[in-house]
């Protein structure tokens, strides 16, 4: 049974370029209501030895990860049984390490692709050519501590997007990249959601549902997105095939609500996007859970689901997004 649980998948602490002690990062987090942290410092695991049983139960959950910080990109590594050394990437063998990563159980993903490089932020850029997407797991495609305002998040979703219409199979996150608590404790934080088994959540489960693609980021309300076919329901991350099926959908806004319900976040409607065109809108109700069903028939490809509506003042703006469900052939 897979249950998902919300998390912030970007933070750092003074074990790199941080003011947060693992210990106040995960108090930060805790008020924020999140269900775990990822610790992705630059190069460094030494945070992890932080990571108490204890500090755990007082706070919550610490997945283990790092930030692969290199001159020609970012990118964070969640989980990996064994330390892969970053400094031998070059844009041309990151195959290589990203393979061997991918062999040692961690999921991978490219950390805010189109963000500036040199000279505000070296490396931050992302410049790595990379051959085998399969060994990349999700794309940060929301960074930053406004995600949604964040001008370089646009050409991030659409390099996701147009990875997804290559073939690839890629999950999308989002990271507040956090390193301190300057955000104030009514700043807007969007959180990406993974589904995890039984709704566990330890760093196993964690890159178990980003390499299985069973992600999704909201502003707001919590997602539900599935496809039923022949008898059988499918969730994000999982293949279908082509032809008649039923696609499911759920809105419920009363997740984490004080989180985010005094930012003029308005839910409005899904959309629901096969291979980067819109192929159906639904008007939602404003009802606290809703959800309904749509017999569609599926072509080839990729189909996800978004969020739209009022957010700040402006109408009809992207509020939240799955990672897809892929469509084989039949
Ligand atoms: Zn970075
Ligand atoms: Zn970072």
């Amino acid at each position: 049974m897979i249950e998902y649980k919300a998390f912030e998948m970007h933070s750092h602490t003074f074990h790199s370029d941080g003011t947060f002690s693992v210990e106040s990062l995960c108090q930060a987090c805790k008020v924020r209501e999140l269900d775990g942290v990822a610790l992705t410092d630059h190069n460094t695991m030494s945070g992890w030895e932080e990571i108490t049983p204890a500090l755990e139960e007082q706070t919550l959950p610490v997945i283990r990860g790092i930030e692969w910080t290199t001159f020609y990109g970012h990118m964070l590594v969640i989980g990996a049984d064994r330390y892969v050394d970053w400094r031998l990437a070059t844009p041309e063998n990151i195959d290589r390490f990203t393979e061997a990563i991918s062999a040692a159980n961690g999921a991978v993903g490219i950390a805010h692709p189109f963000s500036l490089g040199s000279p505000f932020c070296t490396g931050c850029h992302w410049e790595f050519r990379v051959k085998e997407w399969k060994n990349i797991h999700y794309v940060e495609v929301w960074s930053g501590p406004f995600p949604l305002f964040e001008p370089y998040n646009e050409p991030g979703f659409q390099m996701w997007t147009d990875l997804l219409n290559q073939g690839h199979r890629l999950a999308a996150s989002c990271g507040i990249d956090w390193h301190e608590n300057d955000l104030e404790e009514n700043h807007h934080m969007p959180v990406t959601c993974l589904g995890v088994e039984n709704g566990e959540v330890s760093t196993r489960t964690a890159r178990e549902a980003l390499r299985a693609g069973r992600v999704y980021v909201t502003g707001g309300p919590a997602l539900d997105f599935q496809i039923e076919q022949s008898g059988k329901r499918h969730g994000l991350g999982a293949a279908v095939n082509s032809g008649a099926a039923t696609l499911l959908w759920g809105v419920d806004q009363t997740a984490r609500t004080s989180q985010w319900n005094s930012f003029g976040l308005i839910p409005r409607r899904v959309a629901f996007i096969q291979n980067g065109g819109e192929v159906l809108s639904i008007e939602l109700s404003g009802q606290e859970k809703e959800k309904g069903q749509t017999a569609y028939e599926l072509w080839p490809g990729w189909i996800r689901l978004e969020l739209y509506g009022d957010y700040q003042g402006r109408a009809d703006q992207l509020l939240g997004f799955t990672s897809p469900i892929y469509v084989e052939k039949d």
